[in-house]
């Protein structure tokens, strides 16, 4: 393999290059980028970043680095066009760059209310520069409305109370993050954004928009409540970023569809990261996390230099809320029977684990590091292939 182009130079993307050069891969590296900035992570964004008008660097690495792997690094010029029968891709500047091996890893990005578009209150938050609109504007505003309790709003709903800002949620679901953690710690969240004062319309749908010019006035929900909006911020998920996937002909289905070597329908494109639905547990699945990122670029890393073996991460997440730190293990739609929980959520400390019989397949905990890493490992060695007798004697 003499030349490999990753477009995306995200979490997945960058750790795609520097796994490369670390498993000895000597061919030309082509780092793409959409944005004109050095890549940097987005965890931070939603939380620390938005307290401090100065806040602490987020790039994963200086400029230096990205010359000391040998990786050409293209900046602020996004991918327009593959060509899989001439194996190229094109660019926005109008230049073409010919690869043996592409790696998409493209990420996702919020999903828009159409009719919001363009107002000047109105927030979304995916990369550095949404978060340094947002950010400005929370260190002035009296009041957010936010619109979705996913994981990225409450942490932008904890950073604006903690700005003193005072917060109301519109969450069509009757909890909050219903879909990704037990009810037990989804309450336990409810209780500690509603003790710093956050406001709940749980259920509830946004059913009109008042928007007078440019600006959001309030909006109306389904039991006929009229919320002022005086800043928004709308969180109500991501979808894949496969625009360019598609164009080429590959195979697109809510994400790059990709088998369980990350190889998508041409043998010559893998895809990673957010961009990517892959098998996990007899399903497609869609994750968006840091994990996944760095997971499926080592994998496809290993791929290109020979190492082949199918992807089987042990999926995890963490999200930092309502002053709690609240860490996921295992795939979240793994089915289960049965589930235990450790401590109590009056303690402040718990973890709760779930089972398919006596198989465990995840678990939530919430300010218990040490528990969720020990989930990691447990999840870890169901994984691990059985050892052979030979081994298991030498290892004793
Ligand atoms: C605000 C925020 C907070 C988060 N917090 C957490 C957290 O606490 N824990 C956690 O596990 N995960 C968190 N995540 C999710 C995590 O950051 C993502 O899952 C991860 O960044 C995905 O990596 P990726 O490489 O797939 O995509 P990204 O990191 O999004 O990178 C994709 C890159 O591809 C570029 N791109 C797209 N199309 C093109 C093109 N045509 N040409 C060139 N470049 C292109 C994009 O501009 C982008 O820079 C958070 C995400 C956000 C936005």
């Amino acid at each position: 393999m003499r030349r490999v182009v990753i477009v995306g130079a995200g979490q997945g993307g960058v750790h795609a290059a520097s796994s490369l050069r670390r498993l000895g891969y000597a061919g030309e590296l082509t780092l793409v980028s959409a944005e004109a900035c050095l890549p940097y992570q987005r965890p931070p964004l939603s939380k620390a970043f938005l307290l401090d008008a100065d806040p602490a660097p987020v790039e994963f690495h200086d400029a230096a680095h990205y010359e000391s792997i040998g990786a050409t690094l293209v900046l602020g010029d996004p991918v327009t066009g593959v060509d899989l029968a001439a194996r190229e891709i094109s660019l926005a500047s109008g230049t073409t760059t010919p690869y043996d091996h592409l790696v998409l890893a493209t990420g996702s990005r919020p999903r828009p209310i159409r009719d919001l578009h363009g107002l000047r209150n109105v927030f979304h938050l995916h990369d550095r520069n949404d978060a340094v609109a947002l950010g400005a504007r929370l260190r002035g505003a009296r009041s957010m409305l936010l619109m979705g309790g996913g994981f990225i709003g409450l942490e932008i709903a904890t950073a604006a109370v903690q700005l003193g800002c005072s917060v109301t949620v519109v969450e069509r679901m009757p909890s909050i993050l219903s879909h990704a953690v037990p009810p037990q710690v989804s309450d336990f969240l409810l209780q500690r954004h509603r003790a710093r004062g956050v406001r709940f319309h749980l259920g509830r749908s946004v059913v009109a928009h008042d928007i007078e010019g440019d600006r959001l006035e309030s909006v109306t929900t389904d039991d006929g409540a009229r919320l002022p909006a005086d800043l928004v911020v709308v969180g109500i998920g991501s979808a894949p970023s496969t625009e360019l996937a598609e164009r080429a002909g590959l195979v697109v289905d809510d994400g790059l569809v990709v088998d369980t070597r990350l190889r998508t329908s041409d043998p010559h494109v893998s895809g990673i990261g957010d961009c990517v639905r892959f098998p996990l547990d007899d399903r497609l699945e869609r994750l968006t996390s840091v994990q996944h990122a760095m997971d499926s670029a080592l994998h496809v890393a290993k791929q290109i230099v020979g190492q082949d073996s199918p992807y089987r991460p042990v999926p995890w997440f963490w999200t930092d809320q309502a002053g709690v730190k609240v860490q996921m293990a295992g795939a979240p739609r793994a089915e289960h029977d049965r589930t235990e929980v450790m401590s109590g959520p009056a303690s402040g400390r718990f973890a709760i684990r779930r089972y398919r019989g006596d198989r465990f397949v995840g678990g939530t905990t919430v300010s218990m590091p040490a528990e969720h890493v020990k989930m990691r490992r447990e999840l870890a060695a169901e994984l691990a292939p059985p050892r052979s007798p030979a081994t298991a004697v030498n290892a004793s």
